[in-house]
C-alpha cells in the first residue's frame, strides 16, 4: 500500500462568509492510496470549529497511514483503527477512508452506491450564499437563477434586509437558511418571527452547538423545520439532539468518511430523524463522494464544488440543483 498526501489550497471564485466567518481559500489535503496499480483519492475539507487546520491533518496523517490494516478492502477495520488512533480529527479520517473506498470500488468496477444498493430519487441540491451587503447577496442569487433552492446564511443584524433583496431578485426561490450557532434561543425564535414572511422552508442550527436546551426551545417554537449541524458531528451525538430538532446534517468531513455518514444516516432514520446531506468547501472528488448517499437524505446541500474557482478534479455537480448518481467506478471523480 503506497500512501502519500499534500496541501490542497483551493481558492474561492468569492469570498465566502457564514455568521462567524469569511472564508476566500479552502486549504483542503489530498490523500492518495496506491496498490497492485490502482490509485484511490481521498480529501481533508478540515475547519476550525471542528478543531482542525490544514496543518493538523498534515501532522495526523502519517499516524492514520500507521494503523491502516494491510487489506485494503477491508475498510470498516481501517475506520475503527483510525477512530481509536485519532478521536477527534474526523476530515483526516475522512480522507484516508475515502481513498480505501475509491480504490475499493476501483478494483471492482463499480460506484460505492452500487456496492452498497443505494437506489431512488436524488433530492434537490441547494445553492449556498454566504454573508455580504444585501446587494451582493441579490446579485448571486439573481446569477444563480437557475437553482430552484437557495441556502441563505443568517445570523447577522441585517438579516430582514438581507432577504428582502435576496426575494426581490428572486420571489421564486425555495429558500433555507442557515444561522451557524450565531443565535439563543430567545433571539432565534425572535429572527425566525421576521424571517417567516420571506417563506423561508427550515432553519439549521440557530443556536451554539453545545445549547441542547435552546435547540430544543426553538424546534418547539416554530413550526419550520429545525436541523442541528454543528450539534450532531457523528452518530455518537444522535442521541444528544434526539427530540430537540427534527433532522441533522450529514458530512463526510464531519464524521470521518462514507462508513461514518451512512452509521450517521440510519441511526438518524432510526431516531425519526430527517436527514440533510452537506458539504465544506471540496472539490468534485469530495462530493462525488458525498453523492454515492444522496438517495438515503431528504435535503442535499452539495454545492462546495461550486464555489471553487478550479476544480482539480471532474465528478458529479448540482447543475441547476440537479445532481445524478456518478457512474465512473470508485467515488466517480477523476483528476483533472
Ligand atoms: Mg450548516
Amino acid at each position: 500500500l503506497k500512501v502519500s498526501f499534500e496541501p490542497l489550497d483551493l481558492p474561492l471564485q468569492d469570498a465566502f462568509g457564514i455568521s462567524s466567518r469569511v472564508v476566500t481559500v479552502a486549504n483542503n489535503v489530498l490523500v492518495r492510496i496506491e496498490h497492485e496499480g490502482v490509485v484511490g483519492y481521498g480529501e481533508a475539507a478540515p475547519k476550525p470549529y471542528y478543531g482542525e487546520s490544514q496543518a493538523s491533518v498534515l501532522a495526523w496523517l502519517p499516524r492514520l497511514i500507521e494503523v491502516l490494516p494491510d487489506e485494503p478492502g477491508d475498510i470498516r477495520a481501517a475506520v475503527r483503527a483510525m477512530e481509536h488512533a485519532c478521536a477527534h480529527n474526523p476530515s483526516a479520517r475522512a480522507a484516508v477512508e475515502l481513498a480505501l473506498w475509491d480504490l475499493h470500488g476501483k478494483r471492482l468496477g463499480m460506484p460505492i452506491w452500487q456496492l452498497w444498493g443505494i437506489r431512488g430519487s436524488i433530492p434537490l441540491s441547494s445553492y449556498t450564499i454566504g454573508i455580504a451587503a444585501p446587494d451582493v447577496m441579490a446579485e448571486k442569487a439573481r446569477e444563480h437563477a437557475e437553482f430552484p433552492l437557495l441556502k441563505i446564511k443568517v445570523g447577522t443584524p441585517n438579516d430582514v434586509e438581507n432577504l428582502t433583496a435576496i426575494r426581490d431578485a428572486r420571489p421564486d426561490a425555495r429558500i433555507q437558511v442557515d444561522a451557524n450557532g450565531a443565535w439563543t434561543a430567545k433571539e432565534a425564535i425572535r429572527a425566525i418571527g421576521r424571517l417567516e414572511e420571506f417563506g423561508i422552508e427550515m432553519i439549521e442550527q440557530p443556536v451554539a452547538p453545545h445549547d441542547l436546551d435552546g435547540l430544543a426551545e426553538v424546534t418547539s417554537a416554530t413550526e419550520l423545520p429545525v436541523y442541528a449541524d454543528e450539534a450532531c458531528h457523528d452518530v455518537r451525538d444522535v442521541q444528544r439532539v434526539v427530540g430537540r430538532c427534527d433532522g441533522v446534517v450529514v458530512k463526510l468531513q464531519k464524521c470521518g468518511g462514507l462508513w461514518p455518514a451512512l452509521e450517521h444516516v440510519l441511526a438518524a432514520r432510526a431516531h425519526g430523524l430527517k436527514v440533510m446531506m452537506g458539504c465544506m468547501q471540496e472539490t468534485s472528488l469530495g462530493i462525488s463522494a458525498a453523492a454515492q448517499l444522496a438517495p438515503l437524505c431528504d435535503l442535499l446541500d452539495l454545492d462546495g464544488n461550486l464555489l471553487l474557482a478550479d476544480d482539480p478534479f471532474a465528478g458529479v455537480a448540482a447543475i441547476r440543483g440537479r445532481l445524478s448518481m456518478p457512474t465512473d467506478p470508485g467515488l466517480g471523480a477523476t483528476r483533472r
